[in-house]
């Protein structure tokens, strides 16, 4: 079976075509610059990558046919025709509170998922664009809807009800939804089968550390607590939105600075995290450099993070009355040695403990933890379109 994993944002398109069965990934690439000057990449497995620039891409459905045109191309295609591909399964951002689950996409669905628009105003109208421009070039293929925000609809009330006047939930459906649910719910299924055990009796805290972050409590196989709030703004700093802040500060710098809401917006979720407090840079490694030439808020910026990522630990294990195991994935958590080392420093008193050797391994399913450490830390690969296909085949057969 082969399922088309496709990620559509504004103006890109990221995509897979695998075999779930096998796990073989037949090909995959990205789209840029949709509507601007397309630029193409696809790369299938076993052979380089091919680029091309000034590909005509005006909408979404050019880019599309562009993948297709690819998968099937005489000399680099890895399938013989469009038939090949069984079920086409697509990256939904928000299902806000309809959809715990990932769906087979009918019209009801896709007014559905254009309902949760207010909550994504930046992804769910490009997800709809991805799946209307799929529709119209296979109307034959069963397509399926995964959300991020699925996942983490187990939460209880005590988790997802913000502390704002109650009809502003029952009206307005505003809510700790939580995101990176593909993610955390893979790692999850892979922790269990690393230590052996059935999900249904583990305490699991899931650390999904990359440019967005998010630390997510998994009772049983279920999410019950997670970081990111209402929107990917919450939580965590990241590499540059603010995480959680006091709101007062909102008002304060508008007053101040005469901003209006949306400029004050734009500094939250693009100027600020580890870019704004270092000054230096989004990325990890960026800062992990300038941190070893000796500059503070570069260190400092880490830090800030770090501390906030261990104080999740310890909250979401009081949450869930214990922890069997943390995981890490994602560009940082998977990494990020130094990252990993300076967050479970001092978590020995729980349980928590790593090894420095095994620690240094990058790029696999390890345990990581220290001998007698009764808690185990596991490094785990996140694979959200594995999880997307996974999720797309069990549906569409
Ligand atoms: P993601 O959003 O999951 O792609 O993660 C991107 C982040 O992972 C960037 O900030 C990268 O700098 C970071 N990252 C990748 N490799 C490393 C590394 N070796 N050490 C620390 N951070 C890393």
């Amino acid at each position: 079976m082969n399922i088309l994993v496709i990620n559509a944002g504004s103006s890109s398109l990221k995509y897979q075509l695998l075999n779930p069965e096998t796990q073989q990934v037949l090909a995959k690439g990205l789209c840029e610059r949709i509507g601007i000057d397309g630029k193409f990449t696809y790369k299938p497995d076993g052979k380089q990558a091919i680029k091309e620039a000034d590909v005509a891409m005006p909408t979404h459905s050019e880019a599309i046919q562009a993948v297709l045109n690819a998968l099937v191309d005489k000399d680099n295609g890895v399938i013989g025709s469009m038939k090949e591909i069984d079920a086409v399964g697509h990256r939904v951002v928000h299902g806000g509170e309809k959809f715990a689950k990932s769906v087979l996409i009918t019209d009801e669905v896709m007014a559905a998922i254009e309902e949760c628009n207010p909550l994504a105003p930046l992804h769910n109208p490009a997800n709809i664009i991805g799946i209307k421009a799929c529709q119209s070039l296979m109307p034959e293929t069963p397509m399926v809807a995964v959300f991020d925000t699925a996942f983490h609809q187990t939460m209880p009330p005590v988790a997802y009800t913000y502390a704002l006047p109650y009809e502003y939930y029952e009206n307005d459906k505003v809510r700790r939804y939580g995101f990176h649910g593909t993610s955390h719910k893979y790692v999850a299924q892979r922790a269990a089968a690393m230590l052996g055990k059935p999900i249904e009796e583990l305490k699991l805290i899931s650390c999904h550390l990359g440019n967005g972050s998010s630390v997510t409590a998994v009772d049983c196989g279920k999410s019950v607590d997670t970081s990111m709030g209402f929107t990917p703004l919450a939580g965590l700093p990241m590499g540059t939105r603010c995480g959680d802040i006091d709101a007062g500060i909102m008002e304060y710098l508008m007053n101040k600075y005469g901003m209006d809401i949306k400029e004050m917006l734009n500094i939250m979720n693009k100027k600020s995290g580890v870019l704004g407090v270092s000054g230096v840079s989004s990325d990890f490694r960026d800062l992990e450099a300038a941190g070893a030439e000796g500059n503070k808020r570069a260190a400092l910026a880490v830090e800030v993070f770090e501390y906030g990522v261990k104080k999740l630990i310890g909250s979401y294990a009081a949450a869930m009355g214990g922890v069997d195991a943390v995981i890490f994935t994602a560009g940082v958590g998977e990494n990020g040695g130094g990252n990993r080392a300076n967050i479970t420093a001092g978590l020995d008193f729980m349980g928590i403990k790593i090894d420095v050797e095994k620690n240094k391994v990058r790029g696999e399913e390890i345990d990581i933890s220290a001998e007698g450490a009764t808690v185990r830390t596991l490094v785990i690969p996140t694979n959200e379109e594995l999880m997307i296909a996974l999720d797309t085949a069990a549906l569409a057969k």
